[in-house]
């Protein structure tokens, strides 16, 4: 399942990475893109980071909260 593209995980441009998440993850799943794990989310209900528009995951999204508020 999570196989990437010759094991380089960290390797890949953002492009790939969004390739290989509409290829894996169709439409109803994301990947977040702060530390690559399942958003556990869809499209309707994502966390979307505020300044890029990208999905993040719930953990991510709370830190770009908290460190909102605290400016
Ligand atoms: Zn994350």
């Amino acid at each position: 399942m999570n196989t990437w593209p010759g094991g380089k995980r960290h390797a890949i441009h953002q492009y790939e990475h969004e390739k290989w998440n509409a290829k894996n993850y169709p439409g109803t799943r994301q990947l977040c893109t702060k530390c690559d794990e399942p958003t556990g989310r869809c499209e309707e209900d994502a966390l979307l980071d505020e300044e890029t528009g990208e999905p993040l995951c719930e953990d991510c999204w709370k830190k770009q909260e908290q460190e909102a508020s605290r400016e």
